[in-house]
């Protein structure tokens, strides 16, 4: 035995680099193995299994993209089992070189690998090993009683990204009545995919198959992983490295499926949503409202003029149109505009477009989303009618301004696409509700107003010479004399439009400057010009 041994070990030069101290070991556990195979007991023979399973992924349910992509990020863990009773069937003469093998490659990954500890143990035995690894030992085929598979395991670090809140319905508990818990129902009864491996007449685990239940239901979002990657590319930029974090999200203006829905930073709570807060005050991205109630009642005229006196205005404007006050963001204008509209009747307006109430319904665990705070009529009308004293979520103003980019008709923007079968059926088809609130006319005037506020107005950062967008900034005021910026705006990809919010929360506070505008200028105004021209460009 040990000349057949001594042979190939000169045959085979690379096997010069294991010891000698391996080699004595590997020959005593030969010798053990040979004994075990040519005398085995009643008991190892009789009671190995011949199937095992093991599953693949730690999420159930699939999440797609709204053209089946694949929206999880997963690390992938390679794993190898060793089935202590059909690996104890290994014998010298079939499998001896890839047992040492096997030990060579093992112990790169775990210098404690040792086939004596192993014959010592019962049961399966996993290892974490790398994907090299992996291959390596996949190129083995004739151990005994082993088997080889990759799980997927979510990617925790961007707990906040909407896929990720996704992942875990299953694992969560729901309000009644909320979005999860409507998705829950559907996916309850999935079961984990599996890998099984089955033992063939040599104690090899030679044949391997996926197994995923067939009633099994995935989850279907309205996003558009394409245009998400491209979002985030632009997110990642160095000059955007300032920035903490930014909020983007972006509606198809006629359908109200949200496309985009990210953040910078996924790894905090989720600011287009307002996750964990009450909202953010809207500030002057709110005039859009007061200027459609107004416009859309009859109360003005695009062309009406009105005077600023520097009441609110830090410097006043003088005699203005209403067009023009818009393009400025004079506040004084927009205190009387407002004032024309009334309370009641510019919360109507409000209300009638998804503001002070959850848009997605998205309320579980410690994943809430943000109703937001309707303003009291106490706080004064000149406040509200410039978005002060009330809270609003990013996606509250992402339906509000979609309204006017469609053409005066509200679309409630909705994330949840549909419920799939296995085979990519349609279960379930969700739907939103949609109402107009402005005259086609009406709508019309502000996209156009929205327009000369990038052309010439506070949000000339946003301009782009040869492509149609347009839009409204806005600053409020944050935590701590911080700043929050906005940029609400529409743009075009080829015949589709679209409405997106840029959200850039806790800016520091532009110091002596007189333009109550520069937060959301500045900040959220290049990153909505920046991603419009990314998302233009021809591949
Ligand atoms: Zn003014």
């Amino acid at each position: 035995m040990f000349y057949i041994f001594t042979e190939k070990f000169n045959r085979k030069r690379r096997l010069v680099e294991i010891s000698a101290v391996f080699i004595t070991a590997i020959t005593i556990l030969t010798i053990r193995l040979s004994i075990l195979q040519i005398y085995p007991s009643e008991k190892v023979q009789s009671s190995y299994q011949n199937h095992q399973e093991e599953n693949i992924s730690n999420i159930n349910y699939m999440i797609l993209d709204t053209n089946g992509k694949d929206l999880m990020k997963y690390d992938k863990k390679y794993v190898l089992v060793i089935d202590t009773k059909p690996f104890s069937l290994n014998n010298y003469e079939e499998t001896l070189e890839d047992l040492m093998a096997l030990n060579f490659i093992m112990k790169s990954e775990n210098p404690e690998f040792n086939y004596t500890e192993i014959m010592q143990k019962s049961g399966k035995i996993y290892y974490n090993i790398s994907e090299d690894t992996y291959n390596k030992i996949n190129s083995l085929k004739n151990i005994k009683g082993i088997y080889t598979y990759i799980t997927d395991e979510i990617d925790t670090k961007k707990a906040w990204s909407i896929s990720n809140m996704f992942s875990k319905i299953l694992d969560e508990e729901h309000q009644e009545g909320s979005l999860e818990g409507e998705v829950f129902n559907y996916l309850k009864a999935n079961e984990k995919p599996k890998s099984e491996f089955y033992l063939d007449d040599r104690a090899v685990y030679a044949k391997q198959s996926v197994s995923i239940s067939d009633n099994n239901k995935n989850l279907k979002l309205t996003i558009d992983k394409d245009i998400e990657d491209k979002v985030r590319a632009v997110l990642d930029k160095q000059e955007y490295s300032y920035l903490n974090n930014v909020g983007i999200s972006i509606v198809e203006a006629d359908t109200g499926k949200i496309r985009v829905m990210v953040q910078k930073d996924e790894s905090a709570a989720n600011i287009n949503l307002g996750m964990q807060q009450i909202g953010y005050e809207p500030g002057s991205i709110y005039k859009v409202i007061t200027l459609g109630a107004a416009l859309d009642m009859g109360l003005i005229n695009i062309n009406n003029t009105f005077m600023c006196s520097g009441k609110i205005c830090k410097e006043p404007h003088g005699q203005l149109s209403v067009e023009q006050a818009f393009e400025k963001s004079c506040n004084d204008i927009f205190a009387q505009i407002g004032s024309k509209v009334g309370y009641e009747k510019l919360m109507e307006y409000s209300e009638a477009q998804g503001l002070y109430d959850r848009v997605l319904n998205l309320e579980s665990g410690n994943r809430n989303e943000a109703k937001g705070v309707k303003p009291s009529k106490e706080s004064g009308i000149n406040n509200i009618s410039i978005g002060q004293c009330m809270n609003v979520t990013p996606v509250q103003m992402l339906g509000a301004i979609n309204t006017i980019v469609n053409n005066g008709v509200y679309e409630k923007p909705y994330i949840v696409e549909s419920i799939l079968d296995k085979d990519d059926n349609v279960v379930e088809d969700f739907k939103t509700d949609k109402k107009r609130v402005y005259s086609e006319t009406t709508a019309k005037l502000i996209k156009n107003s929205m327009r000369q506020v990038v052309i010439k107005g506070t949000g000339i950062k946003a301009y782009i010479g040869d492509l149609d967008i347009g839009g409204k900034t806005g600053s409020s005021t944050g935590n701590e004399g911080q700043t929050h910026g906005w940029f609400a705006g529409y743009f075009s990809i080829g015949e589709k439009n679209y409405t997106m919010v840029v959200f850039t929360p806790e800016i520091e506070a532009m110091k002596g400057s007189n333009n109550e505008e520069l937060g959301g200028g500045d900040t959220a105004a290049p990153i909505f010009k920046d991603i419009v021209k990314t998302l233009n460009m021809r591949e």
